[in-house]
This record gives C-alpha cells, structure tokens and sequence, in this order.
C-alpha cells in the first residue's frame, strides 16, 4: 500500500495521509463506473439526471466553507479564491443541470427517407486535474460530462486531493448513484496512465502540462480515444498608450500574481507602450510592492505560497538568471514563499520571456506600435490567454483578434467564466471546455436514416 503526505504549503507541515491507488484499484473503478453507465446513469431520465445535478449543486453550496478551508490547508489558496473556486463547482454544475433536456439531436432532409441525429454519451470519461485550481478543473470537466450522461473516474493531482475528495463524497450525499462520479487519488504515472490505456475510459479531459500532454495525446491515439487538452502559457498584458494606465497598472499584479502566478493563464508577460513604459512601471511597483501576501488563513491575504518546495526551486532559477526591478514581500517562516516579483527586459530570446515560469515572476518589455505589440504577443509556442488596455475599442477588438489565444479580455485581467468556451492555441491545448457546448464535446453525433 503506498500513501502520500498532504503538506500545508504555507508552513511545510503534513495536514493528513492519503492513499495512493494501484493499477489494480484503477481497473475496479472503471469497471464499476462503466456498470453504473449502461442501464444505469446513461439511460436514466433527462430530467432526473438534472434533478440529482441540481441537488449535487445546492450540497456543495452548502459545504462552501468546509471545501475552501481545506483548499486553504491543502493548497494555500487565499480564502476569497478558495471560496471562489468551491462556488465555481456549485455553478458550473447548475449551469450544466440544464444540458440533460437541451441535448437536441437533428432532422436532415434527405432522399429516400428521413434522417434523425442522436447525441449519444460516449460512457466512462477519465478526467486528470493539476494541483493550481483543483477545484474549478475538476468541475469543469465532471459537470458537462456528467451532464451529457457519461460517468466519471477523476484522479487530483497527488499534492492536492482533498477537496476532489470531498466533492466526491458530496456527489453520493446528494444522491448520485454509485461509481458515477469516482474520485481516484494516485501517480499520475500509475492511475494517470491507466486511465489512458485502458479500453473502456473513452474520452480523458487533461489539464496540465504540455510536456504531459503530449505524451497523453500519443498515448491515446493508440485507441483514437477522445481527448480535450488544456495546457500551458506564456500570456501577454498589452498596455496601449491611450489606456487608462492607473487601471492598467493597478490590476496587473491580479493578472499575473494571483495563486501565486501557478495559472495557466497567468499574464507572464507585460508589454507597455514605449511612450508610457516608464509611467506604467511607477505605477507598477506600488500595486506590486502593496501586495499583502501573507499565510492564506489570514483572511487579508492576497497572496499565499507557492505549491511545493520542488516548485520554488523551480521558480528561483528562474529569477537566479536575472535582476529584479522590484518584489514584494513574504512573511517567511518554513512554507514554500517566493514574493511577487518584475523584471524588465528587451530580450525576446531571454526564458524569463519564453518559458512559463508557473510562478510570482512577471516580464516587462517595450513596444512602439500595434503590428509590433501583436508580433512580440504571438511569438510564443503557447496561446491560452491575454489582456489588452486602450480606451479605442476598435483597436482592442482588432488587437484581441489578431493575438493567436483562446481566451482574451480588453480593459480586464479575467477572460475565463463557464458560459464561455475555455482552451488554447498551439501549445496550450486542444479542443474546448466551458461554455454552452461543452456537454456536447462529451457526445458521439450518431445518424440514423430511416427509409420511407
Ligand atoms: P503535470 O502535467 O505534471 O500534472 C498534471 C496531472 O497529470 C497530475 O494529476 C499528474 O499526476 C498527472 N500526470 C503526470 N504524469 C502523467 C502521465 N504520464 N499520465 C497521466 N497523467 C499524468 O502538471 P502540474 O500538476 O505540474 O500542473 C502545472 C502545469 O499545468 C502547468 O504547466 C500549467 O500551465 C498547466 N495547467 C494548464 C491549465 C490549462 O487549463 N491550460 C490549467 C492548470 C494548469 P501527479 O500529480 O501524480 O503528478
């Protein structure tokens, strides 16, 4: 038997034990999830799958606080993004409780006949979560599925269980039957992997790393097995000279530095207009330098540590390669702290500017104009996300579509929310989630002609 120690992140201390699932225990858990598919979750009513979806909704909201003080322990998560996060289950699965009755087929004229169109569940989905937002990640790939008629094996991240463990407890307290939503904690290079092999997981919903998700993209051509992506980032803040640069320079920090700057979709980058770069930096070093970042169970935290030692290291020879302008604070002791910190540079080719960082570390650089702040925003192997300020809408509309990303906002740092579709360009994935049609990617399209 082989357990792993959950460590508070903010002080290094073990919170609890966790066990660690075998091959063996994998195979059991998807052979039970694919007997609760057929007959059972798959062919249930429309309408009482919608219900049990409500009901699994309304029991989260109940259990908000439980679930985001255990993402504060098991995470460092501040409280006002832990409770964010759990609440984002709770509407994700109210939103999707309403695909079961809305998952239209189509009739198509043809010749001879009829011919009708049937959205069909594809049967047991394997979902595979990181540890930067468990919560969410996790949500956003069970609600649609679920929804869709599909059962779920889940496995957390092996730093971060707890609360996709609860979740799954809170599943069978509001009456899911059995082994429709699993949760199974283990190695990614044991549970992880079996998920993809094994003949009856016919779709996975990865998130993580590209270098991960490349490996799982060949493992799963092996069965053409249906496969979403959701990867890496390398994402640019466009500051125009005609923004509001109080706005743009007060809400950057959020952009990059919030969980610590472990987002996919962390700004990492931050291109300034050269007439306005030297104000824009003013402004920035005391938004930056004000940041409150303090142990997470302080309710006034903006800021908490990073996941694991092994993660600060990662991002300390990062920074061991450059100078830093200017940094927060930490408040030190034994937890795994990096402060936020900026650093300029003109260097294209430098890896602060290349590589994702998944860290507190922001890159500034100059730009002269708008075909130059596109061709620095996209020479990038990533595209998941981006933020472009300027008071001339039309340039934002024309900056937002010309910028190669999924996920932009113009005048704001947030562009992710579940009524719209999340996912990447290039490297930073493949396929949708979120958003209206996001059950539907957990369907097969099936026609059937009937001959008249
Ligand atoms: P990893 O890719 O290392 O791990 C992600 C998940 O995959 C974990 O559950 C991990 O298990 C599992 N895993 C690892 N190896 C395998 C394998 N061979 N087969 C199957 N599963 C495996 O990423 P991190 O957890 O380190 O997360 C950080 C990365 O995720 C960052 O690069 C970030 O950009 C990206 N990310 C992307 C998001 C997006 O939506 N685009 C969102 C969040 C993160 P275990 O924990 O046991 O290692």
């Amino acid at each position: 038997m082989s357990s792993y120690t959950v460590i508070n992140p903010a002080t290094a201390t073990p919170v609890t034990e966790v066990h660690l699932a075998s091959v063996e225990e994998t195979d059991a858990a998807i052979e039970a999830a694919q007997e609760a598919f057929v007959g059972g979750w798959r062919d249930l009513a429309p309408g009482e799958r919608a219900r049990l979806l409500r009901r699994f909704a309304s029991v989260v909201d109940a259990h908000v606080e439980e679930l985001a003080e255990l993402e504060v322990r098991n995470a460092g998560h501040t409280w006002g993004n832990a409770r964010w996060e759990a609440g984002n289950v709770r509407d994700c699965l109210n939103y999707y409780s309403a695909a079961p009755e809305r998952l239209f087929g189509r009739q198509i004229p043809v010749p001879g006949g009829v011919d009708l169109t049937f959205r069909e569940p594809l049967g047991v989905v394997g979902v595979i979560v990181p540890w930067n937002f468990p919560m969410p990640i996790a949500g956003w790939g069970f609600a649609p599925a679920l929804a869709a008629g599909n059962t779920v094996v889940l496995k957390p991240a092996e730093l971060t269980p707890l609360t996709a463990i609860r979740l799954g407890e809170l599943a069978l307290e509001a009456g899911l039957p059995e082994h429709v939503l699993t949760i199974i904690p283990g190695k990614g290079s044991v549970v992880g992997e079996r998920l993809v092999t094994h003949p009856l997981v016919r779709k996975i919903v990865f998130t993580g790393s590209t270098a991960v998700g490349k490996q799982i993209m060949a493992g799963c051509a092996d069965q053409v097995k249906r496969l979403t992506l959701e990867l890496g980032g390398k994402s640019s803040n466009i500051v125009f000279a005609d923004a509001d640069i109080d706005a743009a320079a007060a809400t950057a920090p959020y952009a990059v530095f919030d969980n610590a700057g472990q987002d996919c979709c962390a700004r990492s980058r931050i291109l300034v207009q050269r007439s306005v770069y030297d104000e824009f930096l003013d402004k920035l070093e005391p938004a930056v330098t004000g940041m409150r970042v303090l142990d997470p169970s302080d309710e006034a935290s903006e800021m908490g540590p990073l996941i694991s030692a092994q993660q600060r290291a990662t991002v300390r020879g990062f920074l061991d390669e450059v100078e830093v302008a200017f940094a927060g604070n930490t408040p030190g002791g034994d937890g795994f702290w990096v402060p936020p910190s900026v650093v300029t540079t003109e260097d294209a080719e430098a890896r602060i500017w290349r590589e994702e960082v998944f860290g507190p570390v922001v890159a500034v650089m100059p730009f002269d104009d708008e075909a130059d702040a596109v061709a620095l925003a996209n020479d990038t192997e990533y595209g998941l996300s981006g933020s472009i300020y300027t008071r001339d809408l039309a340039r934002g509309l024309r900056v937002a579509r010309a910028v190669e990303s999924g996920n932009l906002s113009v005048n704001s740092h947030s562009a992710v929310r579940y009524w719209t579709p999340f996912g990447g360009y290039k490297q930073s994935g493949l396929g949708r989630e979120l958003g209206p049609d996001a059950p539907a990617a957990f369907t097969e399209e099936k026609n059937v002609f009937i001959a008249h």
